[in-house]
């Protein structure tokens, strides 16, 4: 299978070329809320996950797509690709696309992860806890990372990162989104000093059924106590207008008409990427045309009466 998906619509990127540096599901972290499901591979091993010289082939093979940025991210966390920085730097010798990476920041304390992604134009890390304890409940990290370990991450690749630094924090109702939580988050992204703030939370099936989301007024509110004020980007629409993902939504409906199927099963079933299933099952729930069923606390989906 390739190791670039789409470009897929982003709210925040345009049409965002995917490049994948590691195996489903391969993270540092478990997080409750993670829209792939849980983890299967809980590393901080830094390796070459997926060739080097594929990736860029893949890369260079979808650039006639025109995308408005290509983005590290995918099935896992993308800086455990211990060859991230000649990665940056062979996509910036083929194109003047500006590149993105979407990281959870759990390695950015090492200084060589902050070296690889010295020349990026988009670094988009995440924080969604406000001390070690929400933090092993939020996002149920390898037992090598610490907060502060990865606080300091944070602070630390604000000064290596030349490009734009956009702090992503993920939100969870009864969790993260209490009046001493949100302040000492907002104190900790004040200390960081990102270009944007934005704010995001649950709005699709999560990994974990305790993972709620908090509702966009709520989250609109929030974001005032955030200096500078945050961005609301949690996708609470799912709408994808330009997607041209017709026939593989078809695909999906007849799959699930045969059997129920998690996010990877439609994945590994159809060979698609997981992230493009995610965004085809957006539509197909939009329309609504597919439904969840959570078995053994795995979320799946299935057709709705209206598709049978
Ligand atoms: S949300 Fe991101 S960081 Fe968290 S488990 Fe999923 S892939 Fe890893």
């Amino acid at each position: 299978m390739s190791h670039v998906f789409g470009p897929v619509p982003s709210r925040r990127l345009g049409r965002s070329l995917g490049v994948d540096v590691v195996p489903f599901k391969t993270c540092t972290y478990d997080c409750i809320y993670c829209q792939l499901g849980r983890t299967t591979c809980k590393t901080v091993e830094r390796k070459e996950w997926v060739p080097l010289a594929e990736v860029l082939a893949d890369v260079r093979a979808k650039l006639s797509s025109k995308p408005d940025y290509i983005t590290l991210s995918g099935s896992g966390e993308p800086t455990l690709f211990a060859r991230l920085g000649e990665l940056i730097d062979g996509i910036k010798r083929l194109t003047n696309v500006p590149v993105a990476l979407l990281t959870n920041g759990s390695l950015l304390w090492q200084a060589d992860v902050r070296e690889s992604i010295r020349e990026l134009d988009l670094l988009i890390p995440s924080l969604d806890a406000s001390d070690q304890e929400t933090f092993e409940r939020v996002n149920g990290p390898h037992e090598a990372i610490s907060f502060d370990r990865m606080i300091d991450g944070l602070l630390a690749a604000r000064q290596a990162c030349r490009g734009q630094y956009w702090l992503e924090v993920f939100l969870l109702a009864g969790l993260t989104d209490g009046p001493a939580s949100v302040r000492k988050l907002a104190e900790h992204a004040a200390r960081i000093r990102p270009d944007r703030i934005q704010l995001n939370t649950v709005t699709r099936p999560p990994a974990d059924r305790s993972a709620t989301g908090i509702a966009r007024d709520r989250l609109i509110e929030l974001a005032e106590a955030f200096d500078p004020t945050a961005e609301v980007i949690a996708d609470y629409r799912h709408v994808h207008a330009q997607a041209p993902f017709s026939a593989s939504r078809e695909e999906i409906l007849d799959l699930l008409r045969r059997r129920p199927c998690s996010i990877d099963g439609i994945a590994r079933g159809l060979g698609l990427h997981p992230n493009e299933v995610v965004k085809h099952i957006d539509e197909l729930q939009l329309a609504n045309l597919v439904e969840t069923t959570w078995t053994s606390g795995v979320c799946y989906y299935k057709p709705s009466d209206k598709s049978r």
